[in-house]
Protein backbone atom coordinates (compact mmCIF):
# COMPACT_ATOMS: atom_id res chain seq x y z
CA UNK A 1 0.00 0.00 0.00
CA UNK A 2 1.41 3.44 -1.06
CA UNK A 3 1.32 5.83 1.82
CA UNK A 4 0.58 9.47 1.16
CA UNK A 5 2.21 12.33 3.54
CA UNK A 6 -0.82 12.22 5.86
CA UNK A 7 -0.92 16.04 7.13
CA UNK A 8 -4.18 15.63 8.94
CA UNK A 9 -5.47 16.06 11.99
CA UNK A 10 -5.08 12.83 12.87
CA UNK A 11 -3.81 9.74 12.45
CA UNK A 12 -0.67 11.46 12.07
CA UNK A 13 2.60 10.45 10.99
CA UNK A 14 4.41 7.46 12.72
CA UNK A 15 8.16 7.81 13.70
CA UNK A 16 9.97 4.76 12.73
CA UNK A 17 11.41 4.26 16.19
CA UNK A 18 7.72 3.50 17.31
CA UNK A 19 6.84 1.17 13.99
CA UNK A 20 10.08 -0.52 14.96
CA UNK A 21 9.02 -0.76 18.38
CA UNK A 22 5.69 -2.47 17.51
CA UNK A 23 7.08 -5.05 15.33
CA UNK A 24 9.16 -6.36 18.86
CA UNK A 25 8.26 -10.20 19.81
CA UNK A 26 5.41 -10.22 22.21
CA UNK A 27 4.61 -12.49 25.51
CA UNK A 28 1.45 -13.52 26.69
CA UNK A 29 0.60 -10.35 28.24
CA UNK A 30 -1.94 -12.20 30.56
CA UNK A 31 0.30 -14.68 32.04
CA UNK A 32 3.81 -13.08 31.92
CA UNK A 33 4.28 -11.28 35.29
CA UNK A 34 6.36 -8.78 33.51
CA UNK A 35 4.37 -7.24 31.32
CA UNK A 36 2.14 -6.34 34.54
CA UNK A 37 5.26 -4.09 35.42
CA UNK A 38 5.30 -2.94 31.53
CA UNK A 39 2.44 -1.45 31.48
CA UNK A 40 2.42 0.04 34.97
CA UNK A 41 5.73 1.33 33.74
CA UNK A 42 4.46 2.95 30.73
CA UNK A 43 1.28 5.06 32.71
CA UNK A 44 3.77 6.56 35.05
CA UNK A 45 5.45 7.61 31.80
CA UNK A 46 2.37 9.28 30.83
CA UNK A 47 1.19 10.49 34.37
CA UNK A 48 4.83 12.78 33.60
CA UNK A 49 3.94 13.69 30.62
CA UNK A 50 0.74 14.99 31.63
CA UNK A 51 2.10 16.35 35.21
CA UNK A 52 0.19 14.37 37.47
CA UNK A 53 0.28 12.13 40.51
CA UNK A 54 -3.33 10.70 39.43
CA UNK A 55 -3.46 7.02 38.30
CA UNK A 56 -3.48 6.81 34.32
CA UNK A 57 -4.91 3.89 32.54
CA UNK A 58 -4.41 2.68 29.11
CA UNK A 59 -7.80 1.43 27.27
CA UNK A 60 -7.84 -0.59 23.78
CA UNK A 61 -10.06 1.77 21.70
CA UNK A 62 -9.64 4.81 20.44
CA UNK A 63 -9.81 8.40 21.79
CA UNK A 64 -13.85 7.68 21.73
CA UNK A 65 -13.81 5.10 23.81
CA UNK A 66 -11.54 7.46 26.39
CA UNK A 67 -14.95 9.70 25.76
CA UNK A 68 -17.28 7.08 26.42
CA UNK A 69 -15.64 5.63 29.42
CA UNK A 70 -15.82 8.83 31.30
CA UNK A 71 -19.29 9.34 30.61
CA UNK A 72 -20.16 5.69 31.80
CA UNK A 73 -18.36 5.67 34.36
CA UNK A 74 -19.28 8.70 36.40
CA UNK A 75 -23.15 8.83 35.28
CA UNK A 76 -26.07 7.51 36.84
CA UNK A 77 -29.79 7.79 36.05
CA UNK A 78 -30.58 11.66 36.81
CA UNK A 79 -27.36 13.16 37.40
CA UNK A 80 -27.31 16.60 35.92
CA UNK A 81 -24.17 17.08 33.83
CA UNK A 82 -22.71 20.10 32.63
CA UNK A 83 -22.00 20.42 28.76
CA UNK A 84 -19.42 23.22 27.67
CA UNK A 85 -19.90 23.05 24.06
CA UNK A 86 -18.61 25.25 21.25
CA UNK A 87 -17.42 22.46 18.99
CA UNK A 88 -18.59 19.04 17.21
CA UNK A 89 -16.84 17.42 19.83
CA UNK A 90 -17.97 19.38 22.40
CA UNK A 91 -21.87 18.62 21.35
CA UNK A 92 -21.07 15.34 21.08
CA UNK A 93 -20.60 14.32 25.04
CA UNK A 94 -24.52 15.25 25.45
CA UNK A 95 -25.07 11.91 23.49
CA UNK A 96 -22.66 10.21 25.87
CA UNK A 97 -24.23 11.29 28.78
CA UNK A 98 -27.68 10.87 27.76
CA UNK A 99 -26.83 7.32 26.92
CA UNK A 100 -26.04 6.90 30.61
CA UNK A 101 -28.92 8.55 32.17
CA UNK A 102 -27.54 11.47 32.98
CA UNK A 103 -29.20 14.66 32.33
CA UNK A 104 -27.38 17.25 30.13
CA UNK A 105 -27.21 20.78 30.66
CA UNK A 106 -25.46 22.57 27.88
CA UNK A 107 -23.51 25.79 28.09
CA UNK A 108 -23.31 26.77 24.22
CA UNK A 109 -20.08 29.18 23.39
CA UNK A 110 -19.81 30.93 20.22
CA UNK A 111 -18.43 28.20 17.78
CA UNK A 112 -15.60 30.43 16.31
CA UNK A 113 -14.15 31.32 19.53
CA UNK A 114 -13.44 29.90 22.28
CA UNK A 115 -14.80 29.80 25.73
CA UNK A 116 -15.78 33.04 27.43
CA UNK A 117 -14.51 32.58 31.43
CA UNK A 118 -16.57 35.22 32.40
CA UNK A 119 -19.71 34.28 30.66
CA UNK A 120 -19.26 30.59 32.04
CA UNK A 121 -18.98 32.17 35.84
CA UNK A 122 -21.65 34.31 35.30
CA UNK A 123 -23.71 31.14 34.52
CA UNK A 124 -22.14 28.98 36.95
CA UNK A 125 -23.04 31.78 39.48
CA UNK A 126 -26.83 31.00 38.85
CA UNK A 127 -26.79 27.34 38.49
CA UNK A 128 -23.73 24.70 39.32
CA UNK A 129 -25.31 21.98 40.32
CA UNK A 130 -23.63 19.77 38.58
CA UNK A 131 -22.26 16.21 38.92
CA UNK A 132 -19.46 16.96 36.95
CA UNK A 133 -18.72 18.80 33.38
CA UNK A 134 -17.39 17.98 30.10
CA UNK A 135 -15.39 20.07 27.59
CA UNK A 136 -13.06 20.03 24.71
CA UNK A 137 -9.35 21.12 24.74
CA UNK A 138 -8.55 21.60 21.08
CA UNK A 139 -12.20 20.86 19.34
CA UNK A 140 -10.80 19.44 15.95
CA UNK A 141 -13.35 20.00 13.32
CA UNK A 142 -13.10 23.41 13.74
CA UNK A 143 -9.46 24.08 14.94
CA UNK A 144 -11.03 25.80 18.70
CA UNK A 145 -9.34 26.02 21.88
CA UNK A 146 -10.20 26.40 24.81
CA UNK A 147 -8.63 27.47 27.87
CA UNK A 148 -8.52 24.63 30.27
CA UNK A 149 -5.93 26.61 32.56
CA UNK A 150 -9.01 28.46 33.76
CA UNK A 151 -12.34 26.88 32.71
CA UNK A 152 -11.09 23.37 34.75
CA UNK A 153 -10.12 25.81 38.39
CA UNK A 154 -13.14 27.05 38.04
CA UNK A 155 -15.64 24.54 38.14
CA UNK A 156 -13.43 22.33 40.93
CA UNK A 157 -14.22 25.60 43.00
CA UNK A 158 -17.94 25.14 42.43
CA UNK A 159 -17.37 21.67 43.57
CA UNK A 160 -17.83 20.12 40.11
CA UNK A 161 -16.08 17.02 38.49
CA UNK A 162 -14.04 18.06 35.39
CA UNK A 163 -14.09 15.90 32.32
CA UNK A 164 -11.41 17.12 29.43
CA UNK A 165 -11.67 15.87 25.69
CA UNK A 166 -7.61 17.13 25.15
CA UNK A 167 -7.42 13.76 22.55
CA UNK A 168 -6.09 16.11 19.99
CA UNK A 169 -4.48 18.58 21.79
CA UNK A 170 -2.24 16.97 24.61
CA UNK A 171 1.59 16.63 23.10
CA UNK A 172 1.20 19.60 21.11
CA UNK A 173 -0.27 22.19 24.07
CA UNK A 174 0.23 22.17 27.09
CA UNK A 175 -1.75 20.07 29.94
CA UNK A 176 -1.24 20.03 33.54
CA UNK A 177 -3.22 17.79 35.17
CA UNK A 178 -2.72 18.30 38.55
CA UNK A 179 -2.24 22.15 38.27
CA UNK A 180 -5.50 22.46 36.65
CA UNK A 181 -7.21 20.13 38.68
CA UNK A 182 -8.40 17.94 35.87
CA UNK A 183 -10.45 15.08 37.34
CA UNK A 184 -10.59 13.15 33.69
CA UNK A 185 -8.35 13.73 30.93
CA UNK A 186 -8.92 11.82 27.69
CA UNK A 187 -5.89 11.46 24.98
CA UNK A 188 -5.68 9.33 21.92
CA UNK A 189 -2.56 7.59 20.38
CA UNK A 190 -3.06 8.88 16.69
CA UNK A 191 -3.14 12.72 17.30
CA UNK A 192 -0.12 14.51 18.61
CA UNK A 193 1.29 11.72 20.51
CA UNK A 194 1.90 9.97 16.96
CA UNK A 195 1.57 6.34 17.41
CA UNK A 196 -1.17 4.38 15.12
CA UNK A 197 -4.79 4.65 16.13
CA UNK A 198 -5.79 1.96 18.66
CA UNK A 199 -5.50 3.06 22.23
CA UNK A 200 -6.90 5.62 24.76
CA UNK A 201 -5.21 6.94 27.66
CA UNK A 202 -6.70 8.84 30.94
CA UNK A 203 -5.69 10.00 34.24
CA UNK A 204 -8.19 9.96 36.87
CA UNK A 205 -8.44 11.75 39.97
CA UNK A 206 -8.90 10.33 43.45
CA UNK A 207 -12.57 12.56 43.03
CA UNK A 208 -13.92 10.98 40.00
CA UNK A 209 -12.86 7.27 41.75
CA UNK A 210 -14.63 8.32 44.74
CA UNK A 211 -17.31 9.49 42.86
CA UNK A 212 -17.49 6.01 41.15
CA UNK A 213 -17.42 3.48 44.11
CA UNK A 214 -20.13 5.96 45.92
CA UNK A 215 -22.49 5.12 43.06
CA UNK A 216 -26.04 3.65 43.75
CA UNK A 217 -26.19 1.59 41.51
CA UNK A 218 -23.04 -0.67 39.36
CA UNK A 219 -21.35 1.21 36.41
CA UNK A 220 -23.69 -0.37 33.32
CA UNK A 221 -20.50 -1.53 30.73
CA UNK A 222 -17.65 -3.87 31.61
CA UNK A 223 -15.47 -1.81 28.69
CA UNK A 224 -16.48 1.56 29.36
CA UNK A 225 -16.14 0.61 33.49
CA UNK A 226 -12.81 2.59 34.91
CA UNK A 227 -13.64 0.53 38.36
CA UNK A 228 -12.88 -2.83 36.69
CA UNK A 229 -9.57 -1.22 36.46
CA UNK A 230 -8.74 -1.15 40.43
CA UNK A 231 -6.06 -3.59 41.69
CA UNK A 232 -4.68 -4.91 38.29
CA UNK A 233 -1.37 -4.40 39.16
CA UNK A 234 -2.06 -5.74 42.67
CA UNK A 235 -4.53 -8.62 41.20
CA UNK A 236 -2.37 -9.59 37.97
CA UNK A 237 -5.47 -9.72 36.51
CA UNK A 238 -6.41 -7.61 33.15
CA UNK A 239 -10.14 -6.79 32.09
CA UNK A 240 -9.01 -7.93 28.73
CA UNK A 241 -5.94 -9.61 27.22
CA UNK A 242 -3.61 -6.52 26.36
CA UNK A 243 -2.79 -5.04 23.02
CA UNK A 244 0.52 -5.53 23.43
CA UNK A 245 1.96 -4.17 20.68
CA UNK A 246 0.21 -0.98 20.66
CA UNK A 247 1.17 -0.41 24.10
CA UNK A 248 4.84 -1.16 23.13
CA UNK A 249 4.90 1.51 20.33
CA UNK A 250 2.74 4.01 22.64
CA UNK A 251 5.74 3.70 25.04
CA UNK A 252 8.33 5.03 23.01
CA UNK A 253 6.20 7.30 21.45
CA UNK A 254 5.50 9.37 24.87
CA UNK A 255 9.60 8.82 25.46
CA UNK A 256 9.99 10.81 21.99
CA UNK A 257 7.17 13.61 23.49
CA UNK A 258 9.40 13.54 26.82
CA UNK A 259 12.82 13.81 25.02
CA UNK A 260 11.53 16.70 22.72
CA UNK A 261 11.87 19.89 25.41
CA UNK A 262 11.14 22.16 21.69
CA UNK A 263 8.42 20.47 21.05
CA UNK A 264 5.41 22.65 22.17
CA UNK A 265 7.53 25.48 21.34
CA UNK A 266 7.84 24.32 17.81
CA UNK A 267 3.97 24.00 17.41
CA UNK A 268 3.09 27.13 18.36
CA UNK A 269 5.78 28.62 16.24
CA UNK A 270 4.69 26.05 13.25
CA UNK A 271 0.83 27.35 13.99
CA UNK A 272 1.38 31.16 14.13
CA UNK A 273 3.72 31.38 10.78
CA UNK A 274 0.84 29.15 9.36
CA UNK A 275 -1.75 31.47 10.43
CA UNK A 276 0.10 34.21 9.18
CA UNK A 277 1.15 32.83 5.91
CA UNK A 278 -2.75 31.81 4.86
CA UNK A 279 -3.85 35.43 5.90
CA UNK A 280 -1.51 36.60 4.25
CA UNK A 281 -2.22 34.93 0.72
CA UNK A 282 -5.44 36.22 0.97
CA UNK A 283 -7.25 33.21 2.63
CA UNK A 284 -9.54 33.26 5.79
CA UNK A 285 -8.91 31.40 8.85
CA UNK A 286 -12.49 29.66 10.07
CA UNK A 287 -11.78 30.66 13.95
CA UNK A 288 -11.92 33.96 15.08
CA UNK A 289 -10.48 33.75 18.19
CA UNK A 290 -8.91 30.95 20.41
CA UNK A 291 -6.38 29.01 17.43
CA UNK A 292 -5.24 25.49 18.31
CA UNK A 293 -1.99 24.81 17.97
CA UNK A 294 -2.55 21.64 16.48
CA UNK A 295 -4.88 22.17 13.56
CA UNK A 296 -5.20 24.58 11.49
CA UNK A 297 -8.60 25.12 10.05
CA UNK A 298 -9.06 27.55 6.21
CA UNK A 299 -11.94 28.49 4.91
CA UNK A 300 -12.36 26.87 1.26
CA UNK A 301 -12.40 29.82 -1.01
CA UNK A 302 -15.83 30.15 -3.13
CA UNK A 303 -16.20 28.05 -6.03
CA UNK A 304 -14.29 25.39 -5.04
CA UNK A 305 -15.08 21.92 -4.08
CA UNK A 306 -12.63 20.54 -0.92
CA UNK A 307 -12.98 17.23 -2.04
CA UNK A 308 -11.41 17.97 -5.83
CA UNK A 309 -9.21 20.38 -3.98
CA UNK A 310 -8.16 17.86 -1.79
CA UNK A 311 -8.14 15.16 -4.38
CA UNK A 312 -5.74 17.08 -6.72
CA UNK A 313 -3.24 17.56 -3.89
CA UNK A 314 -3.47 13.87 -3.21
CA UNK A 315 -2.76 12.99 -6.70
CA UNK A 316 -0.30 15.43 -7.44
CA UNK A 317 1.61 16.46 -4.76
CA UNK A 318 1.09 12.61 -2.54
CA UNK A 319 0.03 14.82 0.17
CA UNK A 320 -3.70 14.12 2.46
CA UNK A 321 -5.59 17.10 4.12
CA UNK A 322 -8.53 16.61 5.52
CA UNK A 323 -11.52 18.43 5.32
CA UNK A 324 -14.46 18.69 8.25
CA UNK A 325 -17.81 17.32 9.12
CA UNK A 326 -21.26 18.28 10.42
CA UNK A 327 -21.67 21.96 10.20
CA UNK A 328 -18.25 22.60 8.56
CA UNK A 329 -18.49 19.75 5.60
CA UNK A 330 -17.49 21.12 2.32
CA UNK A 331 -16.86 24.36 3.92
CA UNK A 332 -13.33 24.04 4.75
CA UNK A 333 -9.90 22.37 4.68
CA UNK A 334 -7.86 21.45 7.89
CA UNK A 335 -3.66 21.18 8.28
CA UNK A 336 -3.29 18.83 11.04
CA UNK A 337 0.63 20.36 12.09
CA UNK A 338 0.43 18.12 15.38
CA UNK A 339 3.01 15.73 17.06
CA UNK A 340 5.46 14.48 14.26
CA UNK A 341 3.77 16.45 11.23
CA UNK A 342 4.52 19.56 13.18
CA UNK A 343 8.20 20.13 11.67
CA UNK A 344 8.98 23.20 9.69
CA UNK A 345 9.90 21.09 6.28
CA UNK A 346 6.22 19.22 6.19
CA UNK A 347 4.93 22.32 6.60
CA UNK A 348 6.39 24.65 4.52
CA UNK A 349 5.53 21.37 1.26
CA UNK A 350 1.91 21.59 2.58
CA UNK A 351 1.51 24.90 1.98
CA UNK A 352 3.65 25.05 -1.66
CA UNK A 353 1.34 21.92 -2.55
CA UNK A 354 -1.48 23.86 -1.23
CA UNK A 355 -0.47 27.12 -3.24
CA UNK A 356 -0.56 25.44 -6.25
CA UNK A 357 -3.22 23.72 -6.02
CA UNK A 358 -5.82 26.24 -4.96
CA UNK A 359 -4.24 28.34 -8.19
CA UNK A 360 -5.16 25.23 -10.60
CA UNK A 361 -8.47 25.65 -9.48
CA UNK A 362 -8.82 29.50 -9.87
CA UNK A 363 -7.43 31.04 -6.66
CA UNK A 364 -4.58 33.31 -6.80
CA UNK A 365 -2.43 33.22 -3.82
CA UNK A 366 -1.76 37.07 -2.73
CA UNK A 367 2.55 35.93 -1.71
CA UNK A 368 4.35 33.15 -1.53
CA UNK A 369 2.88 30.76 1.22
CA UNK A 370 5.71 28.94 1.85
CA UNK A 371 8.11 31.35 1.63
CA UNK A 372 6.30 33.72 3.96
CA UNK A 373 5.85 30.45 6.21
CA UNK A 374 9.88 29.79 6.20
CA UNK A 375 10.66 33.36 6.64
CA UNK A 376 8.54 33.76 10.29
CA UNK A 377 8.91 30.53 12.06
C1 LIG B 1 -9.87 12.45 17.21
C2 LIG B 1 -10.65 12.98 18.33
C3 LIG B 1 -11.34 12.14 19.22
C4 LIG B 1 -11.31 10.66 19.14
O1 LIG B 1 -11.65 10.16 17.93
P1 LIG B 1 -11.12 8.70 17.49
O2 LIG B 1 -11.71 8.57 16.14
O3 LIG B 1 -11.67 7.75 18.47
O4 LIG B 1 -9.65 8.77 17.50
C5 LIG B 1 -12.00 12.72 20.27
N1 LIG B 1 -12.02 14.05 20.46
C6 LIG B 1 -11.38 14.89 19.63
C7 LIG B 1 -11.43 16.36 19.91
C8 LIG B 1 -10.68 14.39 18.53
O5 LIG B 1 -10.02 15.21 17.73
Amino acid sequence: MKVPYIMTPGPTQVRENVRLARSLETTNPDLDLKFYDFYRETCKKIAQFLKTKNEVRILSGEGILGLEAACASLTEEGDRVLVIDNGIFGEGFADFVKMYGGEVVCFKGNREREIDIDKLEKFLDEDSNFKYATVVHCDTPSGVLNNISNICPLLKKKGIITVVDSVAAMGGEEVKVDEWKIDIVIGGSQKCISAPPGLTILSISKDAFNVMKNRKKPIASFYCNLLVWENYYENKWFPYTQPISDIIGLGVAIDNLLEDKEILSRHSKIADATRKAVKEAGLELYIKQGYSNTVTVIDIPENIDDAKLRNYMLENYNLMLAGSFGYLTGQVIRIGHMGENARIDKMSYVLFALQRSLEFFGFNCKCNMSSLFLNEV
